[in-house]
């Protein structure tokens, strides 16, 4: 399957797929790789034909264009054709594509508002980028945005959609997951530190609040209390970065004094 493109495809083709390079598709065995339960959501969500009705808009159209599909029977010659047309140059996309930047990302943020799954595909197929800052939402990107209207779907769809990087800030320097954690969204919070790493639960915003800080302190001025499976989460996150951090300084610690042992230095010489 391909992660972001969220389809199936099979063996002849994903050789292809890998080709093409993991900025426009994500290649992972169904059956060695592990899925886990979102993957498998965005998967059933987006599907082959969705997928299809995006990439191959403009060939859907007409049957000619529609016979120059590959098939089954086709060879590796054609299939790598076909398949470097559809997304490294775009040819099929549709025609009424929006090619101005500042058009496809409010198409992007209109998409992610609505929850709407296929206008999100068509902005990123069209070159969207989602680590976009908007500066009219407060300089969220579109992590953010996701993340603030909870659909773990298009949450799913934005980060297979980027390379890594889940901790960008907006103005207040809050993080992806110090809105997950405002939000008492437990799988929203499992979801980020899955996918970005424990140590987006370090990332510290302008007043110098990790998320679980910053939604302590907020539940606490409001009245309300934090979901337990959420503190406990993002603690245990912060814990595991912490222990990370002291293992690193004693290592280093000790190749010091290993180096203070085996080279002599002046205090040596003085003591002769
Ligand atoms: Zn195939």
């Amino acid at each position: 399957m391909s992660l972001n493109l969220g389809i199936v495809i099979c063996m002849e083709c994903s050789g292809v797929h890998r080709a093409l390079g993991v900025h426009l598709s994500k290649v992972r065995s169904t059956t060695l790789d592990k899925l886990d339960r979102s993957i498998m959501e965005y998967l059933k969500s987006v599907g082959n034909e969705r997928s299809r009705s995006v990439w191959e808009a403009s060939l859907m159209r007409s049957d000619a264009s529609k016979r120059s599909r590959p098939n089954p029977s086709s060879n590796a010659a054609m299939r790598e054709m076909f398949i470097r047309a559809k997304y490294e140059l775009k040819s099929f996309l549709s025609p009424t594509r929006e090619k101005d930047r500042a058009a496809l990302h409010s198409m992007l943020f209109h998409a992610i508002e609505h929850g709407q799954l296929l206008p999100l595909l068509q902005a990123l197929a069209w070159g969207a980028n989602p680590s976009w800052h908007n500066p009219q939402a407060e300089q969220r990107t579109a992590l953010h945005q996701a993340v603030m209207y909870s659909n773990q779907v298009i949450v799913e769809c934005i980060i297979q959609h980027m390379n890594g990087e889940l901790n960008a800030k907006e103005l207040r320097g809050w993080t992806a997951l110090h809105y997950a954690a405002y939000q008492n969204d437990k799988a929203l919070v499992e979801l980020l530190l899955l996918r970005g790493g424990s140590q987006l639960a370090c990332e510290l915003d302008a007043g110098g609040n990790t998320p679980l800080a910053s939604a302590l302190a907020q539940c606490a001025a409001s009245g309300e209390t934090i979901v337990a499976e959420v503190e406990s989460l993002l603690k245990a996150a912060e814990e595991k970065v912490r222990a990370r951090n002291r293992e690193k300084r004693y290592g280093q610690d000790g190749a010091d004094r290993r180096e203070a042992i085996c080279v002599p230095g002046k205090a040596g010489s003085g003591l002769l």
